[in-house]
């Protein structure tokens, strides 16, 4: 990856001249190696892109990465009295082994854990409060929700299996053409089930009871996704390249590359870029919109009794209060965070002391709003992401992994689930299809029943 260029301020455009150009398969110059190739967006999904794409096209080959805001995309900090504080996304699973891979590479270490306690909040009073005491935990649960954790959990296990099934792919090469294909390689038509349904009809289906739903899951996804979820520019290629135009720092200017990957959602408010002169013609947004959700970072002191609990805020050590699907609630979760770099000795406060704690909404908060949820404030930073997809179902139709023969879209897969792991898995699958189809390497594209057939090569 050409460090020089993540540095560019791109501005991005396309057109594609079908004048000479030539089927894939057909055009022998193509078992050469490319020599250059083009990622557009500088966010985990694009860096993850450019780091594949080396392992598969080797040393030789030219890798330029534009970006048009800042490196990082939807993953930023914050800096508050000196510390930095994530204001975008910052949770990796423990299975998440492609990000855990780059933290090995990249000599990063795992955050030391901070005990953190949960809360769930209705509006008018915390309906949950988790205890310190794990049996205690689990007596409540037993007594309000019956097998529903016990079963979440075998239920969320199963889910995560197969899952874990792309990795073995990937490891041997395969990948897939679109997202639905991916996801039923991974786990069948449940999947693609999980897809097409409410989170609360599967759940139902799988025997989970309504009051489990609503108290305990719909504050996760609330936390999770907010949800019950720049540049004009113009890429063009003449003959066998895309031409990719763009203003850089010097001005307007444009590349020639044999391949290039948008890692950059191609929607509404969200992306700039435009294609011309490619046929079938490819449209500049793709149905469906992006969910607005506010990250604003509050220094100061919380004032427990918004949240209608008659504790002392020198007693107050929830970490994070969750909320249920509540019309009168102006935010969908409240957090203590913690420094992205923790000073040696650090541990969490109660909140009668003057702390960070991290609010999303939908919305930016009022004056009054901020007024009532503290009682003094001494920084506050806020932070509008056009986060994640508007996620419905049925789900409309996924856009492609393949926009034209050497052009990817790796964000297609936000369409399934926005996570930093989605966008390397989806990296990775995008520059295992750019290798392939480079090569007419078909006997790794598309393969059925990869589960079956791989178990045998382990
Ligand atoms: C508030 C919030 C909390 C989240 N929490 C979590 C979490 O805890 N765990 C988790 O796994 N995920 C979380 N996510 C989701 C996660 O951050 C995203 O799924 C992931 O970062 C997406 O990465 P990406 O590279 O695919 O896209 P992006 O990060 O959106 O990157 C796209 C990049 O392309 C650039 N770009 C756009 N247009 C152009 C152009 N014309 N030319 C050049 N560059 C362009 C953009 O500036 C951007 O840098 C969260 C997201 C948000 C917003």
């Amino acid at each position: 990856m050409s460090l020089r260029t993540l540095s560019v301020k791109a501005f991005l455009f396309l057109g594609l001249c079908q004048v000479g150009r030539r089927g894939l398969a057909s055009a022998p110059e193509l078992t050469e190696q490319p020599k250059k190739i083009a990622v557009v967006g500088a966010g985990i999904g694009g860096t993850a892109a450019a780091y594949f794409l080396r392992q598969e096209f080797g040393p030789a080959v030219r890798i330029d990465v534009y970006e048009a805001g800042t490196v990082g995309g939807r993953l930023a900090t914050e800096n508050i009295g000196g510390y930095e504080y994530e204001s975008g996304g910052s949770v990796i699973h423990p299975l998440n082994l492609h990000m855990k891979h780059f933290v090995d590479k990249l000599g990063l270490s795992q955050r030391a854990d901070v005990p953190s306690r949960m809360a769930i909040f209705d509006g008018k009073e915390l309906t949950f409060e988790e205890s310190e005491w794990f049996i205690v935990n689990v007596l409540r649960m037993l007594w309000r929700y019956g097998l529903n954790f016990l079963r979440m959990h075998l239920w969320v296990e199963s889910i995560l299996d197969k899952f874990m099934r792309i990795y073995q792919y990937q490891q041997f090469g395969h990948c897939f053409t679109s997202v639905e294909r991916l996801l039923h390689a991974m786990g069948g038509d449940s999947f693609l089930t999980l897809l097409n349904n409410t989170l609360e009809e599967t759940m139902l289906a799988n025997g989970f009871s309504q009051a489990f739903i609503n108290d305990i899951v719909t504050p996760i996804t609330r936390v999770n996704y907010g949800q019950s979820v720049r540049l004009p520019g113009f890429v063009g290629a003449v003959a066998t390249f895309y031409e990719v135009n763009y203003v850089g720092e010097s001005g307007p200017a444009h590349s020639l590359y044999d391949i290039v990957i948008v890692a950059t959602p191609l929607h509404q408010d969200l992306s700039d870029i435009s294609f011309s002169g490619i046929s079938p013609p490819i449209s500049s947004h793709f149905p469906g919109r992006y969910h607005q959700t506010v990250a604003t970072l509050v220094l100061g002191q919380l004032n427990v009794s918004y949240l209608g609990t008659e504790q002392k805020p020198s007693d107050f050590t929830f970490s994070d209060i969750l909320t249920t699907d509540s019309k009168a609630l102006a935010i969908n979760s409240l957090s203590s965070l913690d420094p992205a770099h923790m000073p040696p000795n650090y541990r969490q406060q109660p909140a009668s002391q003057t702390k960070v704690w991290k609010v999303f909404s939908h919305g930016p908060l009022s004056e009054l709003q901020l007024q009532e949820l503290f009682l003094s404030r001494e920084q506050v930073r806020e932070r509008r992401w056009l986060a994640y997809p508007n996620y419905r179902t049925p789900q409309r139709r996924i856009p492609p992994f393949i926009l034209h023969d050497r052009l990817f879209y790796l964000s297609a897969i936000d369409w399934a689930a926005s996570a930093m792991e989605m966008s390397a898995i989806a990296a990775r699958n995008t520059a295992l299809l750019a290798h392939h189809r480079w090569y007419s390497q078909t006997d790794k594209v598309d393969q059925e029943d990869l589960h079956t057939r791989l178990r045998g090569e382990l």
